[in-house]
């Protein structure tokens, strides 16, 4: 059975990345029996930032990604690091008693210096070989700094010589070989700071050992680590896990790809997913077909079928295509009840929308008409809402509180006679019936279009486009845009018996103003 982690950091900024990490991490896991942990790394206090850590939960349990609860394999936890130090520190000093590691009392000033003469000298900068200071230090000299309270850090005695090299198998990569680690790297930082926590690189070692991982799935960033992964991990007398680096999630530029970026991507953030109200499931579906890589040559009920496995992943990142996903999503929408679909919606706008919630709770029955209407039309189903957040702009006509009426005049009306609408809009008024025949209530326009002297047709209008103000097209696009507010709409009639008669009458006399 395989155990695996996510290792996330706190920084106040959770990648879609990291859902992608925790989706494979779970796969496998789960696939083999074992068990998916979270282990939360906030061991660097400098990038730690109020609320990370809630923030972070939010986004696992909207994606339904929590760590496995403790099971047979048992209970290592806690899973924060900054609860764990006695556990490192405990380490930390059996790596002193052997002499693997020593401290080190260098200041800022003197690192400083080191590296300079290092730059100077074109020696590759770091603290290693004899530019370790503190690596042989006299004991008396430790004592004597000690004994004046003089700050120091622990750093680990790297056994690599120079030029040594190190090879290593990766699960996904096959065999990899990479220079040796000589830097002698701090493993306890400074003991002048309020909190005595381990580096990154060691805590990770101790607790991957000590909570059963065998298999480290994690970004291909850390490739360059292991190398003094593996040494802390024989240092401290422990199997190391195999290793699997995951290449990153992708994005299609001009003239290529390149990773997503926090900085210039939206879409790298998980909290840009939660706002605009994609559902859960068919981001992950997409991310699982992403993982697996059958995505691109099988359609996505059968792609989930397919089993994420490490060998997959390939090397090269998957492209992250939001129409792809939009469209996953629309369908997946598109399967849901109204009623569904508005709990949703709801529970979505009362931390993005708020504004939307009264309304909603107002015009319940009103609500699950309008997504009703959307859905007319079985065999061709629109495919307005992708998300959540389309639906104000999909369904926000529907609601009095939300729509402002039209006035003749306005651009949307495509620059008809403003005296023509006026016109036509106190006819359509005056002799508006409520029918039930769609094709009856057609021709209630039609009939109207032509005393008003449109065109019977669009092919005729184009003919003699100076005869005509326009089509019975034009006609029925000025009580559209008198209804929705918009040139495109759900099938007018609907719309007309979705509002009502009062509502109907209302916005087309708002028209003749
Ligand atoms: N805390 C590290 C990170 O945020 C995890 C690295 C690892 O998985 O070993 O990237």
């Amino acid at each position: 059975a395989q155990v695996t982690r996510l290792a996330p950091s706190p920084t106040g900024f959770v990648h879609i990345g990291g859902i992608y990490a925790g989706l494979i991490n779970q796969a496998v896991a789960h696939r083999t029996g074992g068990r998916y942990l979270v282990r939360i790394e906030d061991t660097d206090q400098s990038r730690q930032v109020d609320g990370a850590i809630e923030q972070f939960n939010r986004a696992f349990d909207y994606f339904t990604l929590p760590a496995d609860s403790p099971t047979a394999i048992g209970d290592y936890g806690p899973y924060l690091q900054s609860a764990r130090q006695d556990i490192y520190l405990s380490h930390v000093r059996a790596l002193l008693r052997t002499g693997q590691a020593y401290l080190c009392f260098a200041t800022q000033q003197e690192l400083a210096d080191i590296r300079q003469r290092q730059e100077d000298t074109k020696v590759p900068t770091g603290y290693y070989g004899d530019w370790a200071i503190w690596r042989d230090a006299d004991p008396g000299e430790v004592t004597a700094r000690l004994a004046e309270g003089a700050p120091y850090v622990v750093r680990f005695r790297s056994p690599a010589l120079a030029g040594a090299r190190r090879a290593f198998t990766d699960a996904i990569r096959g065999r990899l070989e990479h220079e040796d680690n000589r830097n002698d790297v701090v493993i306890l930082k400074s003991s002048d700071s309020a909190v005595r926590l381990p580096t990154y690189h060691f805590a990770h070692v101790v607790d991957d050992h000590l909570m059963r991982v065998n298999l480290v799935i994690r970004g291909e960033e850390w490739i360059s680590s292991v190398p003094v992964h593996l040494q802390l991990f024989e240092a401290l007398g422990f199997e190391p896990p195999v290793y699997a680096h995951i290449a990153p999630l992708m994005k299609q530029i001009k003239g290529g790809k390149r990773k997503l970026s926090k900085r210039k991507d939206p879409e790298s953030t998980v909290d840009f997913y939660l706002g605009e109200g994609y559902p859960a499931e068919p981001v992950l579906h997409y991310l699982r077909g992403l993982a697996n890589g059958r995505l691109a040559e099988l359609p996505l009920a059968q792609a989930l079928q397919e089993p994420i496995r490490l060998e997959d992943c390939g090397v090269a990142g998957p492209l992250v295509d939001l129409v792809k996903l939009e469209g996953i999503s629309a369908d997946h929408i598109a399967t849901l009840t109204s009623e569904q679909i508005l709990t949703a919606v709801r529970e979505w706008a009362l931390s993005h929308d708020p504004d939307l919630v009264p309304v909603l709770d107002a015009e319940r029955t009103l609500a699950l008409a309008a997504v009703d209407v959307e859905r007319v039309g079985v065999d061709n189903p629109r495919k307005d809402l992708r998300k959540w957040a389309d639906f104000r702009d999909a369904y926000g006509f529907f609601f009095p509180q939300l729509f402002t009426p039209v006035a003749a005049g306005d651009e949307r009306l495509g620059g008809l006679d403003e005296d023509l609408v006026r016109a036509f809009a106190q006819d359509f008024a005056d002799r508006y019936a409520e029918l039930d025949d769609p094709q009856a209530w057609f021709d209630q326009i039609r009939t109207l279009a032509a005393q008003h002297g449109f065109a019977a047709t669009p092919k005729e209008f184009k003919k003699n486009p100076d005869a005509y103000p326009g089509s019975i097209r034009e006609a029925s696009q000025l009580i559209r845009v008198a209804l929705t507010g918009s040139t495109r709409s759900p099938d007018l009639f609907a719309v007309a018996r979705t509002l009502g008669r009062e509502e109907v009458l209302h916005r087309v006399t708002t028209l003749t103003s």
